[in-house]
């Protein structure tokens, strides 16, 4: 079975991405449980809580299949230790927010150099504060969900090595997880296009990173080309991906229970996207 739905808003109050979700017809999503931009927000507050919990239960969605999102602010591998320790701080309040949701994953970008440190360096730091992360919170039941990058500027997490490097470094692997945003893959160079090159990509993420680890996924075309390393998400066969990696998707084992995510850039079609998609099962 194949769980699809969008990153919806929560503004006004994290049941509202309950009540997006539901308006749409998504069977998954994901969401900011608190402002993306800013570090410092207040707790979440009872009643809103209680809204959430209410409003959970009128999607029918499963909470394994929602997919919430970090603040764009944090760096785990930030070269500088104060900012990282700023990062380490907001990162253990977004997993602490996620087990008030009784949420069990949480979707992170991995970090990024800055140009101040190699890669290795920064792969380095982004494992040693997830272990921090995971030490801080050993009631917690959310795993860490590393997303890969379009390796735009000086963000990791654009190979599938990047990957596998945090995870082999993480002590406690059953809280690691991985998702796959299917433009990220593309622009940072993994064809997905055509059913050879396809099966050599995921061929490829089941070598190299290890299909356990793939517990969601971005569903987005792309504007810009393979392997241009830019991030610029696109409507659904508008872009250079194109269906058939769709279609190969929604008939991929693999994909099945997991949270499959539209980012894509026109939220008004999104109810027919989704609709494309589970269109697609069976058309292999
Ligand atoms: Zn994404
Ligand atoms: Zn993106």
């Amino acid at each position: 079975m194949k769980y699809v739905g969008a990153h919806v808003s929560a503004s006004g109050g994290v049941y509202n991405a309950c009540i997006n979700a539901n308006a749409i017809g998504a069977k998954a999503f994901a969401l900011f449980t608190k402002n993306q931009r800013q570090w410092k927000v207040k707790d979440l507050e009872t009643d809103v809580i209680d809204k959430w919990f209410l409003e959970l239960e009128k999607t029918g969605v499963q909470t394994k299949h929602i997919l919430p999102h970090d603040s764009y602010l944090i760096n785990l591998g930030h070269p500088l230790v104060e900012n990282r320790e700023k990062s380490f701080a907001a990162f253990v309040d977004e997993v602490q927010r996620c087990d008030i949701l009784t949420l069990e994953k949480l979707n992170f970008h991995p970090g990024s150099h800055l140009r101040k440190i190699s890669e290795d360096e920064c792969l380095d730091n982004i494992a040693e504060t997830l272990n921090r992360v995971i030490d801080a919170t050993p009631n917690s039941k959310v795993k860490l969900i590393i997303e890969n990058t379009a390796g735009q500027g000086s963000n990791m997490g654009y190979k599938f090595e990047h990957l596998a490097h945090i995870i082999d470094k993480v002590d406690d692997k059953s809280r690691m997880g991985v998702c796959i945003d299917t433009c990220h893959m593309f622009t940072a160079g993994y064809d997905i296009r055509t059913r050879e090159t396809y099966d050599k990509t995921w061929g490829d993420f089941d070598k190299i990173v290890g299909r356990e680890y793939l517990l969601a996924m971005h569903i987005n075309d792309s504007k810009p080309e393979l392997g241009s390393r830019v991030d610029r998400h696109d409507s659904l066969g508008e872009g250079k991906i194109g269906w058939d990696a769709f279609k190969f998707i929604m008939n991929d084992e693999r994909m099945d229970d997991i949270p499959l995510i539209l980012e894509t850039i026109n939220d008004e079609i999104w109810p027919e996207e989704i609709k494309a998609l589970y269109a697609l099962v069976g058309k292999n």
